[in-house]
């Protein structure tokens, strides 16, 4: 058996398509979806996520603000920024950019984000809604991953999910949606003891680890689901997943590919929250 591969590509292309014609309605309407992102620093890999996400608002027509501010900068510097940001009339949505430099404290950073212009769902009262089932943004990532499955129709419902990572921008908030969307959630980490055993027992196996192949054939029940949202750089410089792909598409019965399938849903994403805070900003007028 081998396994459907979920294409991210074409969702993510669906995705940004419905959103090239609302950004146009709200433009029209007065309300031009903006986003701001703001990068402290020269990390190369930062510096490729910040074009791409610049790259794809202006793609879908939407305004579009980089502060690129040096390493050096202050926390008290960044938070001026982001007050600034906060009572912008153009700007609808706000994100920093991580890693921050070591001397700046994140938490403070991500609590002056205005929570409604948060359109990576990471403040603190973003994800609390999340949480109590009420409207707020979502994070990015896990929420691509929602749209993937509902792409594909692949039932959740009822179904057994294991979730490998809980960390609080993917594993703890798929988790988070899953429930809402009625699953037996199990939440793995580095502490999960017999974890092939525990994953073995899933309908899907959603892995947000970190760690290069680690998912092997054997982590799978034969005709699982197995979305892979690790990202990681190997020696050659080739990406890799978490999931050794090629072997376990042999006993899944969906899965989705690294490059090409959690990735390009992201910034998808996250075009369609800031397009949401601008509807949000529109009906607040009617
Ligand atoms: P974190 O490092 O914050 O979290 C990793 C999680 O994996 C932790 O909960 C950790 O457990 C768990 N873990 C580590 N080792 C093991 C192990 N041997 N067995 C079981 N669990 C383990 O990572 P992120 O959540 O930020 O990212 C996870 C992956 O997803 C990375 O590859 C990242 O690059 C990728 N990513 C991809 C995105 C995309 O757009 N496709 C977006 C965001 C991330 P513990 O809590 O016990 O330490």
């Amino acid at each position: 058996m081998s396994a459907i591969i979920i294409d991210g590509k074409k969702i993510a292309g669906a995705v940004k398509e419905a959103l090239r014609n609302e950004v146009e309605t709200l433009t029209n309407q007065g309300v031009r979806p903006g986003l701001a992102v703001i990068l402290v620093g020269e990390d190369p890999a930062s510096q490729v996520y910040v074009r791409n996400k610049e790259q794809s608002c202006i793609e879908l027509g939407m305004y579009s603000e980089v502060h690129r501010l040096p390493e050096e900068t202050s926390q008290e510097e960044l938070l001026a920024l982001i007050r600034k940001l906060n009572e912008s009339e153009r700007i609808h949505g706000i994100l920093v950019q991580k890693p921050l430099p070591a001397h700046i404290d994140e938490k403070p950073v991500i609590g002056a984000i205005s929570v409604e212009k948060d359109v990576d769902g990471f403040h603190p009262i973003s994800m609390g809604n999340l949480l109590i089932g009420d409207d707020g943004f979502v994070p990015c990532t896990p929420a691509g991953v929602m749209e993937m499955l509902k792409a594909y129709e692949i039932p959740v419902a009822g179904k057994r999910v294991a979730v490998i990572g809980r960390s609080n921008i993917v594993g703890k908030p798929m988790a988070a949606l899953l429930i809402r969307e009625h699953a037996t959630v199990t939440v793995c980490h580095s502490r999960t003891e017999n974890l092939p055993e525990v994953t073995r027992e899933a309908d899907i196996v959603i892995a947000a680890v970190g760690r290069a192949k680690m998912v092997t054939p054997d982590y799978i029940k034969p005709g699982a689901v197995v979305i892979d949202v690790g990202m990681n750089r190997l020696e050659d410089g080739k990406l890799a997943g978490d999931v050794d792909y090629e072997a376990v598409k042999e006993v899944a019965s969906a899965i989705t590919p690294v490059p090409g399938g959690v990735g390009r849903m992201t910034i998808a994403m996250l075009m369609k929250n800031t397009v949401q805070a601008a509807r949000r900003v529109l009906e607040s007028r009617a």
